[in-house]
């Protein structure tokens, strides 16, 4: 598999490289040199295959061996080993959960594919791979709990003291393993930055093998395609054939595994990008301009950004055509307290409580509906378990919110983190020293 960068298709890597050098020097994003065809009597067929078998016949095609077929195999039956079922709200309206993977959010897709990845490119007698990863909350667990127990590789997080919930807490500081934590006494950041001058450090990097799992990583992208066709096969099994669906997005990468699928053969009408207030995205459909803002803070935070960063790979997949991207997406944004009434209205229709970025979601599936009546499912995603969102709900509505079962043992596991305020010579000490 041959990848190439957005900004020069004459820079063209091996998966590999793209995979530990995640972004190319040109500053662009690595995509598929030949996006290859699922074959048709497979979808026709696929009903008939589980998650992991759907898994493994998508990630060959595309990996077009890069990793041998029975290493492949080995990789997705250990990081594809949650369900994603679709919640019928009404005969033509599902949630796909996303949430049943370890860390409680669609993140554990990408993170554990990508972890496991690295692993198997690391050779015995190579250095520690050393993961450093800032985070403001969900990335974190998600990695966290991805690479651990990962043969070769070890984890540093950097995290905001005090700015992270406690479920996301007890998933970044109870790990133990190759996993440690670091809580910074600054904002995220300010943790953003220690990562990102550690990466330019070159005593770091002579005497480290650093590596970061940024959300650009191809690797994370590519097993986000999975839910996708396992979606459309539970549809089939239903006797459905056309499918919508509807995305909360923030960066950007979930959306576009979605039109990446789409690209290698995927039956979809449409894809909606559901916004927050962070709303560059819906602008830029409705005239044509692309204005990159500051991110606004709002009720759900993992989509408050303000200027996408998958959001170039989405372009190319469409020539940076505009009308080609207006005819396949369509992007709505809605307020903290349009996401509150929604909540409230899933739980009063439907007894069934959203998380609130996928009560963004299911306000522009239905907004999507409303405007284009037809015969088709509307499936919109839910990236993450309501358990981790306490202030998105009143005290009476998240007493009703079913804890899953990994919440109670881990808060019966020590927590174990190291305090450091803002000082880069000491980050860097931290890393040096550690064994
Ligand atoms: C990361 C995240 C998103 C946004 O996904 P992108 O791929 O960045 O668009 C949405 N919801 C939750 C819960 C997330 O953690």
């Amino acid at each position: 598999m041959k990848l190439y960068s957005t900004n020069n298709p004459e820079n063209q890597v091996e998966f590999k490289e793209a995979v530990f050098n995640a972004l190319p020097q040109d500053k662009g994003l690595y995509m598929p040199v030949n996006i290859p065809k699922i074959d048709p009597l497979f979808i026709q067929n696929i009903q008939q295959y589980s998650l992991p078998e759907i898994a493994f016949e998508v990630a060959s095609v595309l990996l077009e061996g890069a990793i041998p077929s029975e290493d492949l195999k080995r990789i997705i039956q250990d990081a594809a080993n949650f369900d994603a079922p679709l919640h019928f709200l009404t005969s033509d309206m599902a949630v796909l959960e996303l949430f049943h993977g370890p860390s409680f959010a669609f993140k554990d897709f990408g993170a554990r594919f990508m972890s496991r990845v690295m692993g198997y490119f690391t050779e015995k007698n190579e250095k520690t791979l050393e993961v450093l990863v800032a985070t403001s909350g969900d990335t974190g667990g998600a990695v966290a709990l991805g690479f651990l127990g990962v043969e070769g590789t070890r984890v540093t997080i950097l995290y905001p003291k005090g700015k992270v919930s406690e479920i996301q807490e007890l998933q970044l500081t109870t790990n133990g393993e190759n996993i440690r934590a670091i809580e910074v006494e600054g904002t995220f950041d300010d943790c953003q930055a220690l990562v990102k001058q550690a990466f330019v450090d070159e005593e770091l990097n002579t005497k480290l093998r650093l590596t970061s799992a940024n959300s650009i990583n191809i690797a994370r992208l590519i097993p986000q395609m999975f839910y996708y066709f396992y979606a459309y096969a539970q549809l089939k099994a239903q006797g459905v054939s056309k499918v919508v669906y509807t995305v909360p997005s923030g960066n950007f990468g979930n959306i576009g595994a979605g039109i990446l699928a789409s690209k290698m053969g995927l039956p979809v009408q449409h894809f909606v990008a559901a916004n927050n207030a962070n709303d560059t995205v819906t602008e830029f459909l409705k005239t044509g301009k692309y204005h990159s803002k500051a991110s606004v803070q709002t009720l759900s935070n993992a989509m408050d950004v303000g200027n996408p960063s998958n959001w170039v790979r989405i372009m190319d997949m469409f020539d940076k055509d505009f009308l080609k991207v207006k005819k396949h997406i369509s992007a709505y944004t809605f307020s903290d307290v349009q996401t509150k009434k929604a909540i409230a209205e899933v739980y009063e229709k439907y007894n069934y409580v959203l998380c609130p970025h996928t009560a963004v979601a299911y306000l522009a599936a239905k907004k999507y509906k409303a405007e284009h009546p037809g015969e088709y499912a509307s499936v919109f995603l839910s990236t993450a378990h309501p358990c981790k969102f306490p202030e998105a709900y009143s005290e009476e509505l998240f007493k009703k919110i079913e804890t899953p079962s990994g919440v109670d043992s881990m808060g019966k596991k020590d927590k174990t983190t190291t305090t450091m305020s803002v000082d880069f010579e000491k980050f860097k000490n931290y890393l040096l020293n550690m064994e």
